[in-house]
């Protein structure tokens, strides 16, 4: 049957507006603070890629982030899901935990996989935090009342960290609340050190993630009406978080600073996929829509590309906040009042020995093994180190008695090991 024009015209303009368009508050051009962040981010990665051999410094080791959600909702009820509800599930928050690894993952069988030469697996996974920051067990998921109806990206993120907030050198906070002016999301970048650059890191309390609830979580809860329902808000926000800038560089055919994603002219505010090309440069190429740094629907987005992922690598490699925040996740321990060194199984029954060395903050420490002789035989320092388990091969040690001795700042702890 062929349609009036007219209605369809409605239809369409009527489905727009009722999605609304991606609003992602990182993309705000007019902040010149944002524009000056990326510049300075840019200058300092290429002083990294020239300082080291890029081959040598990428590991593609898998980096696992601990992530806290905090649910901020002004239902006096305390009733937790429904529709319309802000205080909104836990299935909701699964649901979105899923699709980072997916997407992180690029997981077969599921939206996150594309078929891509420049498609790649980031190697990055996402899981609820388990222990708290006093490392009690937790669900990584805080509710908490505000009876403030909605937050402004801008002007009350640290309003937003002061109802709830964890270490941000230890967890990914995402606050999870209802935004204003239609922005789905916002997030923070990360920062490198090199000498010579002065930086402006960000505040450690508003470092994270702030989302709306209806473009968290996958097509569960009060995320189901829409084309920002598939819970790909997140990955792009988080895509920030880590270091990528929008495929458009948030300029007229600006740079992402990937040789991978192909110059673009703006923000693809397309919602049904359907092929957009640019003319930058003098040529006319297709855009990239499925990448997650575009402004496309959910639907439409399944790519980050391999020069993404060393962009992301190498910024985890320099930025001393998400640094810690991996290596900490790496070890999992707990943050002590004192310098404790906790010997496991003295002797030990494996081809290890095993000890904890527990800090009460990133901090600078180093080790030495001495012989009976007091002949030191091994010993290492680290630098920044959150609280570690430390193995030495027994082979290296050979049958005997040992001494250890740590020492972090003005601290100093002995211990016996005993190989056998
Ligand atoms: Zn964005």
């Amino acid at each position: 049957m062929k349609k009036p024009i007219l209605s369809l015209l409605i239809l369409v303009f009527l489905v727009i507006n009722l999605n609304a368009q991606r609003k992602c508050a990182v993309g705000d051009a007019s902040d010149e603070k944002l524009k000056r962040r990326h510049e300075i981010l840019n200058t300092k990665l290429q002083d990294y890629y020239q300082k080291y051999d890029k081959q040598n410094i990428f590991v593609d080791n898998l980096i696992r982030i601990p992530v806290v959600v905090h649910i901020i909702h002004n239902n006096t009820s305390g009733k937790i899901g429904g529709e319309g509800n802000n205080n909104i599930s836990d299935e909701q928050v699964f649901s979105q935990i899923r699709v980072l690894n997916e997407d992180y993952r690029k997981k077969i069988s599921t939206p996150g996989f594309n078929n891509s030469p420049v498609g790649t697996d980031m190697n990055i996974e996402f899981y609820l935090a388990d222990k708290d920051p006093d490392g009690n067990p937790t669900l990584g998921i805080n509710r908490i009342y505000s009876s403030k109806s909605s937050f402004d990206v801008f002007d009350e993120n640290t309003l937003l960290s002061s109802l709830s907030y964890w270490d941000s050198n230890r967890y990914l906070n995402i606050w999870v609340t209802t935004l204003k002016d239609d922005f789905l999301g916002y997030a923070e970048f990360p920062v490198g050190e090199f000498d010579g650059l002065e930086l402006e890191e960000v505040d450690e309390a508003i470092d994270g993630v702030m989302i709306d609830h209806r473009a968290f979580g996958s097509k569960t809860g009060t995320s189901t009406n829409g084309v920002y329902t598939h819970g790909r808000t997140l990955t792009h926000e988080i895509g920030h978080w880590l270091g990528l800038i929008h495929t458009w560089g948030d300029e007229y055919c600006g740079d992402d600073f990937c040789n991978d994603t192909p110059p673009t002219e703006s923000g693809n505010l397309s919602i049904k996929c359907t092929p957009k090309y640019s003319n930058c440069r003098g040529t006319r190429t297709l855009n990239m829509i499925e990448n997650y740094m575009d402004y496309t629907a959910d639907s439409c987005m399944n790519i980050f590309t391999n020069d993404q992922k060393s962009r992301v690598r190498a910024i985890l490699e320099v930025s001393k906040r998400r640094k810690r925040l991996i290596t900490n996740s790496e070890f999992n321990l707990p943050q002590t009042e004192k310098l404790i060194v906790k010997v496991l199984e003295n002797p030990s029954s494996t081809d290890y020995l095993q000890f904890q060395i527990l800090l009460n903050a990133f901090a600078n420490f180093n080790y030495e093994i001495f012989d009976a002789s007091g002949k030191q035989i091994i010993q290492a320092s680290f630098e920044d180190s959150p609280s570690r388990l430390i193995q030495i091969p027994k082979i290296d040690l050979g049958k005997g008695i040992y001494n250890l001795r740590v020492k972090s700042g003005e601290e100093i702890v002995y211990n016996r090991l005993i190989s056998q």
